[in-house]
């Protein structure tokens, strides 16, 4: 079966996912091959933020320096976020969830919209050794039009420096310089890491070794998303 909307058309119960991971960890990668899978919506928090910032809206305005300096954007104005996006019709067959939440507290604000319930949610905790998140962050490149990312080395685009999807060329993101990214991993272990055990207690969680190439970790969680054709 080809991997592309393996299950589009299907009759199922929504499927909803998370995705918990350390910057670099591939979540957005995977989350996007996933969703593509599944035939519903991937919804990155941090892409909507770049989005908001590259049109100056007035929440692109407050997340900017935050999110330049590798800190956390506000629960609530991402609790509201997610909550507006996941509620609009696309998402009535489910979505893959990427980079949210990322605090107990918004683990907290999505439970509600789901009246409490997660135990029917799939959360994958993704590890990745910090050496090799180094390594991806820092030869990671991006496409500021239609946000693809790309790795120097692992993933390279077709043409050197530009976006295979549209051409434009291709930059670092400002939060993965060195500097930023240290921040970022330290955020990640003071507030996001505990929703390992948060998910642990109250979701089917599952945890992905993500230090393998792209296909076998993409091949480990289709097992787990609990659908069949
Ligand atoms: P990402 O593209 O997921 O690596 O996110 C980039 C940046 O956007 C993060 O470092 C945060 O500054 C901000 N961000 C994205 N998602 C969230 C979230 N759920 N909560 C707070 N900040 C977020």
């Amino acid at each position: 079966m080809d991997d592309a909307s393996a299950h589009q058309g299907t009759a199922r119960p929504p499927v909803r996912v998370i995705f918990v991971g350390s910057p670099g960890a591939g979540k957005g990668t995977q989350a996007a091959k996933l969703a593509e899978y599944l035939g519903v919506p991937r919804i990155s928090t941090g892409d909507m933020l770049r989005e908001a910032i590259a049109s100056g809206t007035p929440l692109g305005k407050q997340a900017d320096p935050l999110m330049g300096r590798g800190n956390l954007v506000p629960d609530d104005l991402l609790i509201a976020l997610v909550r507006e996006r996941t509620t609009r019709e696309d998402c009535a067959q489910g979505f893959v969830l990427d980079g949210f939440p990322r605090t107990v507290r918004q683990a907290e604000g999505l439970a509600q919209m789901s009246d409490g319930e997660v135990s029917d949610w799939t959360v994958f905790s993704v590890e990745v050794p910090r050496e090799e998140l180094l390594r991806r962050l820092s030869g990671r490149r991006w496409c500021p039009r239609c946000q693809a990312t790309y790795h120097l080395t692992s993933d390279p685009p077709k043409v050197d420096g530009v976006c295979d999807n549209d051409g434009e060329p291709l930059v670092q993101r400002d939060d993965d310089r060195e500097e930023v990214v240290a921040r970022r991993l330290q955020q990640y272990a003071a507030r996001t890491e505990p929703l390992i055990g948060y998910y642990r207690e109250r979701a089917d969680m599952v945890e992905i070794d993500g230090n393998r190439p792209m296909a076998a970790v993409f091949a480990d969680l289709k097992k787990h998303v609990g659908v069949t054709a």
